[in-house]
């Protein structure tokens, strides 16, 4: 409309001018003659004409440049003209940078997102991906841009999904090599939109497959471990039900049955304890009386080794602990219940507890040393894994279950703490637990003799 309206002005101006131009012709040719009136009209129509040049002049200039920040100058009809485009040219100017913010916060949150994204067309060439996919896919966005993503990715998994086109259930790929995600697991997916454009996401499940298969593993693990006792249990049922023993062996017979029940006990005891420190929040920060917890684990070390061993216990009895005693408790006795079930008779073992300073810091420290069977190097790293036992005839044969070591190191995690062990077969071991300072509580000696106690954190 209003171009309309200035086009009209134009229309009408020119006239008007034309008019002008027509009337003072006729006056000149009426005072001066024709050859004067035509040269009068014959001038001002090339002023007029050389005017209109320059106007589009400015125009030309005004059009190529990039930022059209001011209007061009402009007189006459022209000025509405140039004001409307100057216009027009601002408008496209804003839209065109509204776009851009846009696209830019679009990539942006593309690039943010956890998962990879990558944009293909209708023919899978690759038009855009974020750093995430470029990760797992190994791609260079700079040089792989426009190849087919076919090329790229060459897992024969993945060739066979994208010519299946049943892309409404991911895909999962076992990237073997190249790339920092070399031996990763990632979920694929392929997501159609727009006009035939594809979006191949990724989503790296590694660590959810590793859960899994632990999972698995655990479960099988604890099957197994149930299994053989039960096994016996039934075996031994069956054949007291069926065949009529003498006394004394029905007797021996019942004792085994208990000491395969007392097994599942201890296996059933100790998944309840794992649980329960996996389900718990962690530990409160209540201080542990020490003294009245090595005393108890004394007593029990006392009971097991039954004067087998030689047991000596020394602890600095002004340290005390922040953290849950009950945990604190399974953990200390399983490492000292440890080095009697793997020391033979006659051994030594040797209970301290004591503050250290090493040059990483001030630790509690809890060793339980022992002469006994000692382990290879090569079993250390993997001691505290569930089930793991070096020799699992003796492990089993002791009463182990193959969880002690894992809720110990559990137990210590929760309370920042860590586990070192040093052996050597045949001359004995050290399994020593490491609880970091902010984790001590020291008991100010009662100096005044009034019997009152004041703790220092
Ligand atoms: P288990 O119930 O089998 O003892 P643990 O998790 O407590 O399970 O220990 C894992 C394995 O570490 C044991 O099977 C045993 O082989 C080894 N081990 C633990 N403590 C000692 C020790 N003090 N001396 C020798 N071997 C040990």
């Amino acid at each position: 409309m209003g171009s309309r309206i200035a086009v009209n002005s134009i229309w009408w101006r020119s006239l008007a001018v034309l008019g002008m131009l027509a009337v003072t012709g006729a006056a000149v040719v009426l005072a001066k003659g024709w050859e004067a009136g035509l040269g009068v009209v014959v001038c001002a129509l090339l002023l007029l004409w050389l005017r209109e040049q320059r106007q589009l002049a400015h125009l030309r200039r005004w059009v190529d440049l990039e930022r059209k920040r001011e209007l061009p100058p402009a007189g006459g009809p022209w000025e509405d003209l140039f004001a409307k485009l100057y216009r027009q040219a601002r408008e496209s100017e804003r839209q065109h940078a509204a776009l851009t913010d846009a696209l830019v916060s679009f990539r942006r949150a593309a690039q943010a997102l956890p998962d990879g994204v990558v944009m293909l067309n209708d023919a899978n060439q690759i038009l855009w991906c974020n750093g995430q996919a470029e990760q797992h896919f190994n791609l260079r966005l700079d040089t792989d841009a426009g190849q087919s993503i076919t090329y790229l990715l060459r897992a024969p998994d993945f060739l066979a999904y994208l010519a299946g086109r049943q892309w409404d259930v991911p895909v999962e790929l076992r990237m073997r090599s190249g790339g920092q995600l070399a031996d990763h697991i990632l979920s694929v997916q392929l997501v159609e939109y727009g006009d035939a454009q594809r979006l191949l996401l990724s989503r790296d499940i590694t660590k959810i497959e590793r859960l899994e298969t632990m999972r698995r593993d655990f479960v099988a693990n604890v099957s197994h471990e149930l299994k053989t006792p039960l096994t016996v249990l039934a075996g031994f049922l069956e054949t007291i039900r069926e065949v009529k023993l003498p006394a004394r062996q029905q007797e021996h017979y019942v004792a085994l049955m208990s000491e395969q029940a007392e097994r599942m006990q201890s296996l059933v005891a100790d998944l309840l304890t794992l649980s329960a420190l996996e389900a718990d929040r962690g530990p409160t920060g209540d201080a542990i009386d020490m003294s009245v917890l090595l005393a108890r684990i004394e007593a029990a070390a006392a009971e097991l080794s039954k004067a087998r061993h030689t047991i000596t216990f020394t602890a600095d009895p002004n340290l005390n602990l922040f953290g849950s005693e009950t945990e604190i408790a399974s953990a200390l006795t399983n490492l000292v219940t440890n080095a009697i079930r793997y020391t033979p008779d006659g051994g030594e073992i040797c209970v301290s507890w004591s503050r250290i300073e090493t040059a990483q810091g001030v630790y509690a420290q809890f060793a339980v040393s022992d002469t006994g069977i000692g382990i290879e190097a090569h079993h250390l790293p993997r001691l505290t894994e569930r089930f793991y036992r070096v020799d699992r005839g003796r492990s089993r044969g002791s009463g182990g279950t193959g969880l002690g070591l894992a809720i110990v190191k559990h137990v210590l995690t929760r309370h920042q703490g860590r586990l070192e062990v040093t052996s050597s077969v045949g001359a004995g071991s050290r399994f020593v637990a490491l609880f970091p300072e902010s984790r001590i509580q020291t008991r100010v000696p009662d100096t005044h003799g009034d019997g009152e106690r004041r703790d220092a954190a």
